[in-house]
């Protein structure tokens, strides 16, 4: 039979960066996944790496709320079928969306957000991918003065922090971004922050890194996660792997092989799109920029500018419905000239979320060597590195870099 030291199950850029940091530290390791690195959630983010981020998007308040309600808000859409089985999980949503939870979040998240840059920027010179990262920062927009004065918190955090946020009027913000339309009135610009310019062709670049470090990448389906003579088993192309310890990094699609072990934990998606348009004449964009108040990202990608959309609550398998786009265009095409869509198709994809907005890494309660990093939500691209260093620490029996206990599965079993 074969046998290896650890099977990650998931080779989005969550599991590639854990098999890149367990094979570092001199482990035997397979990788497997049912498709290509990087292919799934992790190909179609805003390819924004914000280790400054603080708060998590929070509930709606009621005003925000009835436009929900109403289908008439561009930041997030519903499947009305889907409401009464996510019911619980908006309900914990919105318990963590308290200003005092949000501090909170903010507080025991802020040892991952710190290390996000730092840690891929390690990865990405070791797989010579350094020309997918730019460190130009993030622009968050404002159209109102009401919504840039209710950033004032978050910013007044972000200074005791001492993370760099720099408040612009709309020339300072132009100037940093010409091809831009004045149509906003100020603008923050986070300059820490690091924009991707090919997320699929980095997390490439890390699986090529890991491969190097002598670990294997194998084609397989997690749902055959078994116990078998004292170990763990999964059935793989080229026949049953087996290891003393899992690492399950499935995203989005964690449960579907934690359900059946007995290990239930309240995982929810926010879906959300993109498209890829070409800029008319020589528009050009350096850096992401956000539309708060329409919650759309515009971002220079490889293959154009690439318009990521808020928020869908629905099940995770249920049809697109790309509906946000109608709600958001307009208001794109006004803010940047964009031309033609460079593709026939919208993109989906599904951000694993648990409601208190924290991933969960470290050991699956009752089940000895099966460890979780998952439900990274709206920042698996930031925190993929940083989750590979963490939790190959605590697996090797390492001293962990930040205290893991806010992202122990336990917080939710106990
Ligand atoms: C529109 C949008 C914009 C975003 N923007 C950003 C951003 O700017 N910055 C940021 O940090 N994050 C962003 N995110 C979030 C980020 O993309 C996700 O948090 C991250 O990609 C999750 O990575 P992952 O590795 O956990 O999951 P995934 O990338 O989904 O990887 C899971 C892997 O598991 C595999 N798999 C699933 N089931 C099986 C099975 N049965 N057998 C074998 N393999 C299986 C899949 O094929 C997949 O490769 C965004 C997300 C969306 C949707």
């Amino acid at each position: 039979m074969a046998h290896t030291d650890v099977i990650v199950l998931g080779a989005g850029i969550v599991g590639t960066s854990c098999a890149v940091h367990l094979a570092k530290r001199g482990l035997s390791v397979a990788l497997i996944d049912r498709g290509g690195a990087g292919e799934g959630t992790s190909y179609g983010n805003t390819g924004i790496i914000t280790g400054e981020t603080l708060f998590p998007p929070a509930f709606p308040d009621w005003r925000a709320l009835l436009r929900v309600a109403l289908k008439r808000s561009p930041q997030v859409n519903y499947h009305l079928g889907s409401l009464p089985r996510l019911a619980p999980w908006l309900a914990a949503f919105a318990a963590a969306s308290r200003p005092s939870r949000l501090i909170e979040t903010a507080r025991v998240m802020r040892p991952l957000f710190a290390r996000a840059v730092a840690e891929h920027e390690t990865l990405a010179v070791e797989a010579g991918a350094e020309r997918y990262l730019s460190r130009g920062g993030w622009l968050k927009l404002y159209r109102s003065d009401e919504a840039f004065a209710a950033q004032a918190r978050e910013l007044e955090l972000a200074a005791s922090y001492g993370l760099d946020a720099v408040p612009l009027d709309r020339d300072g913000a132009l100037a940093l971004e010409p091809a831009l339309a004045g149509v906003f009135r100020r603008a923050v610009h986070w300059t820490a922050a690091v924009s991707v310019s090919n997320p699929l062709a980095l997390t490439r670049a890390y699986a090529a890194r890991f491969a190097a470090l002598g670990g294997v990448a194998l084609s397989g389906d997690a749902r055959t996660l078994h116990r078998a003579d004292g170990h763990w088993r999964v059935e793989t192309e080229a026949g049953p792997l087996d290891a003393g310890d899992v690492l399950l990094a499935l995203g989005p699609w964690a449960s579907d092989v934690l359900d059946p072990l007995g290990v239930r934990l309240p995982l929810a998606v926010k879906r959300g799109y993109h498209r890829h348009f070409r800029p008319r004449g020589n528009a050009a964009l350096s850096r992401p920029v956000l539309d708060a108040e329409n919650g759309y990202c515009l971002a220079p990608m490889e293959q154009g500018i690439r318009l990521t959309t808020g928020v869908e609550f629905a099940a995770r398998d249920a049809p697109p419905t790309p509906v946000q786009f109608g709600r958001l265009l307009p208001a794109a095409r006004q803010l940047f000239p964009l031309g033609e869509p460079a593709e026939a198709k919208t993109w989906l994809g599904a951000r694993p979320c648990f409601p208190d907005s924290r991933p969960v890494i470290g050991s699956a309660p009752g089940q000895r060597g099966l460890w979780l990093a998952f439900g990274h939500a709206h920042w698996g691209l930031t925190l993929g590195p940083s989750t590979g260093r963490l939790i190959a620490e605590l697996m090797t029996g390492a001293t962990p870099f930040c205290d893991p206990q806010p992202y122990a599965a336990e917080r939710f079993t106990r």
